[in-house]
């Protein structure tokens, strides 16, 4: 079966596992939040096995784009001794920026899985939908709505807790 033709657009048949990583991502994702980083987590997987795991890193390394993907991406590479990832899958607890999204095409990373859609900030399903841009010269296949409460909760908690300590 092949899903070639549908690359880039939404699917919604979902495999069992994806679930399971995603709940990784989502560990990630709290561990950002208790070191005071957006908590959006994301793992990397090859071949049955994740590769990498992170979380946001941008505060604690002063970089920008140290978003989740990025790291995820960065190390992978790196373990595979490769600028490329066609034969990777990423999970992701929230869709993916304009920057990260980018990242992931220009990996060439084969699926792309995010938990709760971003209406503000993403660039997937989102804003520039930059996987149906002419621009984009590879697109992941991609599926979303994996624990889409609980990645989407993680996030509506930090935000409302920092509201609440800055007094505003
Ligand atoms: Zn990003």
């Amino acid at each position: 079966m092949s899903y070639a033709k549908n690359a880039g657009h939404r699917h919604q048949n979902p495999q069992p596992i994806a679930k399971d990583y995603m709940q990784e991502a989502l560990i990630e994702a709290q561990k950002a939040g208790k070191r005071g980083e957006v908590p959006i987590g994301a793992v990397l997987v090859h071949q049955g096995a994740i590769l990498a795991r992170a979380g946001n890193r941008t505060i604690e390394l002063h970089d920008p784009s140290a978003h989740a993907e990025i790291l995820v991406i960065r190390e992978a590479c790196q373990k595979l001794q490769s600028q490329r990832l066609p034969d990777c899958d990423l999970y992701v607890t929230l869709e993916p920026c304009p920057m990260c999204a980018a990242a992931i095409s220009f990996a060439r990373i084969r699926r792309l899985y995010f938990g709760a859609a971003d209406i503000k900030g993403g660039a997937v399903e989102n804003g520039p939908c930059l996987y149906h841009q002419p621009i984009c010269h590879h697109a992941p296949e991609v599926y979303s709505g994996f624990r889409e409460s609980q990645c989407a909760h993680i996030l509506r908690d930090f935000f409302k807790q920092r509201r609440g300590e800055s007094g505003t």
